[in-house]
């Protein structure tokens, strides 16, 4: 099977495994219990605490609390900061917010708060004027992404960051999810309070994550229970998936992995782009405002649904950026946030490359993807136009 769908979730690493193993056989105190087994779990949770604040650089590791997800520390960012703020009713965010926020700030709409919702351009990027422009004395919280889920687009969040500071007394969430584990974070020197992670995206398993709370940031609790995580999110710590996010984190340190998925991820881009005529990039062609490992591909005039059942049959996984109703068929909000016209996204795949990634797998990918499209082109409805496009490419 070649995995190109690293963005959905990813493998859990073989050192992964090794690291969390012993706290699902041998290991099984609970950390808040007095007892030596139970010591032995706190102090695996502190060093997992270690290793994440390491990844991030993150000032002191009491500013990491773990979660169950990324949805959770997403949820709990926004919803723990209007808690501490009643009187502040108003948040900025984007239009291209994973569904965590985007559904979130849709639901607070009819709770009473008032949400700006920033737009993006073509490429997928922000007006960072707009954003300054969106500021005000009752703003609660600015909530924007790092890399975009669908298109890896990056939002600049050390300059949101300083826009955020100077024009507002506003705190800055950045969901950073699909970021960490991929390119160099630096907490230390970024103007950020709260900083959301989910360990099954960088080769730890489903089910853990991570909010970083700047030291100083008042934020309601989201689960009220016990006093673990210092008070601030009740329930039994899940030792074995939180030593699993600590060993993740040390992993993704390490420089070992990251070009080989960069040049596989341009070379297949390139490719593609160049071989295919009605491919098209979705997402700034700046590399350098992209995460290293997503390529969102518009074939136009084909289904994505179908490309997608093609490719899997083939052995290949990946995602569409669009989504089936049951009578509809519906592109991404991010797509259309872009103003991709409906043909395109609705044609648009989503490759996300991982370390465990292979030049064979790529090569494989561009052996059998260009005879899937001109497959699904003659069975087009749109057969006219595309014909008309395919000769004009060549
Ligand atoms: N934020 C972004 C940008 C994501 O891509 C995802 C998952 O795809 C999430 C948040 C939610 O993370 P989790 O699946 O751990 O809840």
């Amino acid at each position: 099977m070649i995995y190109l769908d690293n963005n959905a979730t990813t493998r859990v690493a073989p050192e992964v495994v090794a690291a969390m193993q012993p706290y699902l056989t041998e290991f099984y105190g609970n950390p808040s219990s007095a007892h030596s087994l139970g010591r032995k779990m706190k102090t695996a949770v502190e060093s997992a605490r270690e290793q994440v604040a390491k990844l991030l650089v993150a000032a002191d590791a009491s500013e990491i609390v773990f979660t169950s997800c990324g949805s959770e520390s997403d949820n709990w960012a926004i919803r723990g900061v209007l808690e501490e703020n009643p009187g502040k009713k108003h948040i900025v965010t984007t239009l291209v917010e994973h569904e965590a926020v985007r559904n979130l700030c849709a639901r607070l709409e009819g709770q009473g708060y008032e949400v700006t919702w920033l737009e993006v351009d073509g490429k997928g990027e922000l007006d960072l004027e707009s954003l300054r422009a969106a500021l005000r004395p009752d703003t609660a919280l600015v909530s924007v992404m790092l890399a975009n889920n669908e298109t890896g687009v990056l939002f600049p969040v050390d300059e949101i960051g300083r826009i955020v500071r100077a024009n507002s007394s506003a705190l800055f969430h950045v969901d950073g999810v699909q970021a960490v584990g991929k390119i160099p974070i630096n907490l230390s020197e970024l103007q950020v309070d709260l900083f959301a992670i989910s360990g099954h995206k960088l080769h730890a398993p489903q089910g853990v994550g991570a909010l970083y709370v700047k030291s100083g940031v008042k934020l309601a609790p989201f689960i009220i229970g016990g006093s673990q995580e210092s008070g601030r999110r009740g329930g039994t710590s899940a030792v074995p998936n939180i030593v699993a996010l600590g060993a993740a984190c040390e992993l993704a340190a390490s420089p070992e992995g990251h070009e080989l998925v960069r040049r596989l991820r341009d070379l297949l881009e390139d490719e593609i782009l160049s071989h295919i005529p009605n491919a098209s990039l979705n997402g700034t062609p700046d590399r350098t405002k992209r995460l290293p490992n997503t390529s969102n591909i518009s074939f136009e005039y084909v289904e994505g649904e179908n490309i997608l059942a093609h490719l899997n049959e083939a052995g290949i996984s990946v995602s569409t950026g669009s989504a089936c109703h049951s009578t509809t068929r519906e592109s991404s909000p991010t797509l259309r946030a872009m103003n991709v016209p409906y043909t395109a996204a609705q044609g648009s795949i989503r490759f996300s490359l991982g370390r465990y990634n292979s030049e064979q797998d790529v090569e494989e990918t561009l052996r059998v993807l260009p005879g899937i499209i001109e497959k699904l082109v003659k069975m087009s409805p749109y057969d006219k136009e595309l014909r008309a496009l395919y000769a004009a490419r060549g």
